[in-house]
């Protein structure tokens, strides 16, 4: 017998009542963010490997163990994208965009792939949506993008969310303050989990991730990032909190942030949901300085976030559907030609309008016109009727012109 036929683990197949809602966030996304000057931006759904390894950095986990890695025909190492920055970047680069006026505002929606370990709010393939701002290092760009992160939350209704806000510095402050930490994680090496043993030279940082209770022992006692900041960094950290303060954003400072990227500097922060449960990050990001050098560009600072899309639907409540509905109900064989015509004037009037396409009696098509949900039910027999389907009142019209001015009426 063949398989049965299942989409891939860890996707998902997004159902109607869904997508819907997608496309309701990505429209409140293109709203906000293209009110405060982000332009729709779109980069390839696969790079080469090697910009996500020099992008997202070589110990990550994102690169050591969950890249959807393949070779093309002509035997290339192709990835499908884990995130967006490394890509966007590298766009910034290949068309010479620090030509244009800083800073570059861009944003995307889209698909993006990591080989994780399935678990509600945790896929293989999930959407985010990426607002990015290259080309300045000014503190009022990374309070903006918090803010507009902020507000695409609350509007898409997945609020209350947390804010968590941490600097992690620039990389000469962060190379010294991680030779500290790495020396009080050797002074406890014993007391440590063997993943955190085992990255301790790469990675230190993400001990302050670890679920190990020897190891969150070993961190509360360990040295803060943030107080090792050299004075510019404070300075702009301060900048961006005394920004969000005047903007009335809560936030809460934890020096413990760190996020799965190597490429931050200076800024970091989180979203996390208080209705979701292990995976509660909605959203996050950072400023990431030197990762445009990095990848082969002039010096170019930049900052932006990605949001989880299915987070924040998980997150949020669905919305009773609001749009009105005609249903053209057909109650002789050959009323399909003046029922399309109608249609095609109603649709064109922004109504939306469904027509009777599967062969049901005239007992069906009244059901099926209350199980859409419509408002008003045009009859075309003989004559012509207007059903209203809140108050059951059916009146005949003279023609297709009265027939749209009543549907017009009820409405409203
Ligand atoms: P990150 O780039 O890891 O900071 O991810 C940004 C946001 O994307 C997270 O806050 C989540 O909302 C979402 N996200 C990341 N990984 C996944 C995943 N495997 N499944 C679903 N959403 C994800």
């Amino acid at each position: 017998m063949s398989r049965k036929l299942q989409a891939p683990r860890g996707t998902l197949d997004v159902q109607p009542a869904d997508g819907r809602r997608r496309l309701r966030i990505q429209r409140i996304a293109a709203e906000l963010l293209g009110r405060a000057g982000y332009e729709p931006f779109d980069t390839p759904v696969f790079e080469d490997t090697e910009l996500f390894a020099r992008g997202v950095g070589a110990s990550t986990d994102i690169v050591q163990k969950e890249m959807f890695t393949f070779e093309d025909k002509a035997g290339r190492s192709l990835t499908l994208r884990p995130e967006a920055t490394a890509a966007i970047c590298r766009a910034y680069v290949e068309h010479g965009m620090h030509k244009l006026p800083q800073p570059v505002k861009l944003w995307t929606w889209g698909p993006f792939f990591r080989h994780e370990a399935p678990q509600a709010g945790r896929f293989r393939q999930f959407t985010q949506i990426d607002a990015e701002a290259l080309g300045s290092d000014d503190p009022s760009l990374d309070a903006e993008l918090i803010l507009l992160l902020a507000e695409l939350i609350e509007r898409a209704g997945a609020g209350p969310a947390r804010l968590r806000l941490s600097s992690l510095g620039t990389p000469e402050t962060r190379a010294a303050y991680l030779d500290e930490l790495r020396g009080h994680l050797r002074d406890h090496e014993g007391e440590l989990s063997e993943d955190v043993r085992d990255r301790l030279e790469a990675n230190p940082l993400r001990a302050f991730d670890a679920d190990h209770a020897g190891t969150q022992a070993v961190m509360a006692g360990a040295p803060r990032l943030l107080d090792r900041l050299d004075p510019a960094d404070a300075e702009h950290f301060a900048d961006v909190c005394a920004l969000l303060d005047a903007a009335g954003q809560a936030y809460e400072v934890d020096s413990t942030l760190v996020r799965g990227l190597d490429y931050y500097t200076r800024t970091v922060f989180e979203f996390e949901s208080e209705r979701l449960g292990a995976q509660a990050a909605l959203g996050g990001g950072g400023r990431y300085d030197r990762l445009i050098e990095e990848l082969g560009g002039p010096p170019t600072p930049g900052v932006g976030w990605a949001a989880g899309i299915e987070r924040i639907l998980l997150a949020s409540e669905a919305e009773p559907e609001s749009d009105s509905r005609v249903y053209i109900a057909l109650a002789k064989p050959d009323a399909m030609a003046d029922a399309f015509g109608l249609a095609q004037r109603l649709r064109g009037q922004g109504i939306r309008t469904e027509i009777e396409q599967a062969g049901r009696s005239m007992k069906g098509q009244l059901k099926q016109a209350d199980r859409i949900g419509a408002r008003a039910t045009v009859i075309l027999g003989d004559g012509i009727e207007v059903k209203d389907m809140d108050s059951g009142e059916q009146r005949a019209v003279r023609d297709a012109d009265e027939a749209a001015a009543r549907v017009g009426e009820l409405l409203g």
